[in-house]
């Protein structure tokens, strides 16, 4: 059976959408083992949130390793790295993140095994699926040659299902390997939290541009009634209508939701680039030339003020129907 090395930089209280859905890519390749930075609780830690179908161990470090305020520390990809010569797994997955790409690119170093990131699908011989050159091909790629080590894969969010709960708890074993960090951190403060979730997690994305003239009022609405993440374009982000974090595009980030809902952006080829492997794609423009409708499934023609008032009227009508 192939053995599947999962890598979590930690594992809190509940596993992010994310990591969750990785586990299901997972847990369909073969017999899946988590490797984590570390793991929730004081003290004493637990791998209740790995209690997942198909997650039959945990290796995590001597202590924590890694935090979400220090730069990624050096000793996550040794943790990797010893995990992966404890198991000799085939494949190795990460989630699709800054922090996870970074620690499995210095692993495929170690290991001298091939990396793809921003996959869509793996196979279990190692076959890695993912669309490239801004959304406009699907490729599958394998690693050949060398010493053929395991596949190293990071996979996109929104291209899985929830795993199943187990009932037990996976047992945990800890490698001799400890953090390393160097860096100390002088202050910290955390930034007040907009209770929506993470951009290129999201299932659901409302996107804004220029067309919003500044006022995000009706924009926000929408996302807190569908619980989505909010996104813009370069307009919007260069006006400092938002931060450039929700940038999507060539220059900001690549989103995958399940819903992109694009509303006032005219959709530049540097903004299709970051959205149009979106699930649905609905756009809202008063333009009807506007290029974002060449790649709408649907498209509505008018005022976003008008229009966003009336969606969210039905949203609501739909909801009530249904409750
Ligand atoms: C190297 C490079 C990298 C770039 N990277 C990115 C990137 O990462 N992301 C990105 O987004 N752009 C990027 N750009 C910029 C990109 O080319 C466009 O300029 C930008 O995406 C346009 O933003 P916009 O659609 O908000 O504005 P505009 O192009 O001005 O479009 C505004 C749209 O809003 C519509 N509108 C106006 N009022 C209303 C209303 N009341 N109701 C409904 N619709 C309305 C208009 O019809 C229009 O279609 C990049 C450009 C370069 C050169």
């Amino acid at each position: 059976m192939t053995q599947v090395l999962v890598y979590f930089d930690r594992v809190e209280a509940h596993l992010t959408p994310a990591q969750a859905e990785l586990l299901t890519h997972a847990d369909a390749l073969g017999e899946v083992v988590v490797v984590t930075g570390s793991l929730p609780g004081e003290g004493q830690s637990s791998a209740a949130p790995l209690a997942v179908k198909g997650v039959t161990g945990v290796l995590t470090g001597s202590d924590p390793v890694g935090s979400p305020i220090l730069p990624p520390d050096p000793a996550l990809a040794e943790l990797i790295t010893a995990a992966a010569k404890e198991l000799d797994p085939e494949l190795i997955l990460g989630t699709d993140t800054p922090d996870s790409v970074d620690a499995l690119a210095a692993t495929a170093v170690k290991l001298e095994a091939g990396l793809i990131t921003g996959a869509t699908g793996v196979t279990a011989s190692g076959a890695a699926t993912k669309t490239v050159l801004a959304g406009t091909w699907h490729t599958t790629a394998q690693i050949s040659g060398g010493n053929a080590g395991p596949l190293v894969a990071t996979l996109r969010p929104n291209t899985a299902s929830q795993p199943e709960p187990a009932a037990k708890e996976p047992e945990v074993v800890e490698l001799p390997v400890a953090a390393s960090s160097a860096v100390q951190v002088l202050k910290q403060q955390p930034l007040p939290k907009s209770g929506r979730p993470a951009l290129t997690e999201a299932s659901t994305v409302v996107a804004f541009g220029r067309g919003v003239e500044g006022d995000l009022a009706l924009v926000e609405q929408l996302a807190d009634e569908l619980g989505a993440a909010l996104g813009a374009s370069r307009v919007a982000t260069d006006a400092g209508w938002i931060d450039h974090s929700a940038q999507v595009g060539q220059t900001g980030v690549t989103v995958s939701p399940q819903l992109y809902i694009s509303v006032g952006i005219s959709g530049a080829v540097q903004q299709k680039a970051g959205m149009q492997t979106s699930g649905i794609i609905v756009a809202i423009n008063k333009d009807e030339d506007a290029p974002v409708f060449e790649i709408a499934d649907f498209g509505v023609v008018g005022d976003l003020n008008e229009v966003l008032p009336q969606l969210m009227e039905s949203i609501r009508e739909i909801r009530a129907c249904k409750a």
